[in-house]
């Protein structure tokens, strides 16, 4: 596993991979900013993310949703008695342990129950904020005193076509403009590190999903069958869709418009 720190100014990046997710170009990232640790990384580096806490002398932790890749040092966290900031359904699920598909154990690891009390944390500064769509429970967290957000897996790139199966992207647009209201002068995504002008990347991001649902739903209308669609509109599918089983992939977009999410997500 590799863990790799990065300094922007007060905030520190931790930038975790593992052999098989570099073989996808994957990494995730946990940050740091004032003692508060925003995620903790994947299990399959749980040594390197508790150097990395020690060094960086970490005193309390935010979750930003219940993903492997997030969360998967949460329980490790608990243990060591730092104080965490979860939302209560994030807690639950993590207390469960949901079972996660073979591709998604073998690039980040299976991480242990929560089975700890956790110690409850609450920040002056830092803001969290429900942001669903990517999952249920997903939450950014906004750092009013430097006007810096710390996206999660809420932005990925503005054109980013894959979805997994349990996303609504109606949501995820709602949340997006949730988001680009708090005006952020800085962001930080978990994949993709630094984004350059954060209120425009979100924009863009959320007049690209938008248009691309309704260019699905036209589609759709006048009876294309999916495998047209993610070929002719979504430029193909991708090796993440085979390796995953379809499970993150493009057609998760054209599934999506047909369950009818718009509805879920108002
Ligand atoms: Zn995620």
């Amino acid at each position: 596993m590799t863990l790799r720190i990065e300094r922007y100014g007060d905030v520190a990046r931790l930038r975790m991979s593992s052999i098989g997710s570099r073989a996808f170009g994957m990494d995730v990232s946990a940050y740091v900013v004032r003692g508060v640790m925003i995620d903790t990384g994947f299990h399959h580096a749980r040594s390197e993310l508790d150097a990395a806490r020690r060094e960086l002398r970490v005193d309390a932790a935010i979750i930003t949703h219940w993903h492997e890749d997030h969360a998967g040092n949460a329980a490790m966290l608990a243990w060591h008695g730092v104080p965490m900031l979860v939302r209560p359904d994030t807690e639950i699920t993590l207390r469960e342990r949901p079972r996660i598909r073979l591709y998604r154990r073998l690039l980040w690891g299976h991480p242990p129950a929560l089975d700890a009390a956790l110690l409850h944390f609450e920040s002056d500064t830092l803001e969290v904020i429900h942001t669903p769509g990517h999952s249920p429970d997903h939450q950014v967290v906004f750092d009013r005193e430097t006007g810096t957000l710390f996206s999660g897996d809420l932005w990925l790139g503005v054109r980013s076509h894959v979805l997994h199966a349990t996303e609504n992207p109606y949501q995820i647009a709602q949340s997006l403009a949730r988001a680009a209201a708090l005006s952020p002068a800085r962001m930080f995504d978990a994949h993709r590190g630094l984004v350059a002008r954060p209120v425009e990347a979100l924009t863009a991001r959320r007049a690209w999903l938008l248009e691309t649902l309704a260019d699905v739903a036209r589609r759709i209308a006048e009876g294309w069958d999916d495998a047209e669609i993610v070929k002719r509109v979504l430029g193909g599918e991708e090796r993440a869709a085979l390796v995953s089983r379809g499970d993150y992939s493009r057609r998760n977009f054209v599934r999506a418009v047909r369950r009818g999410d718009v509805g879920r997500g108002a």
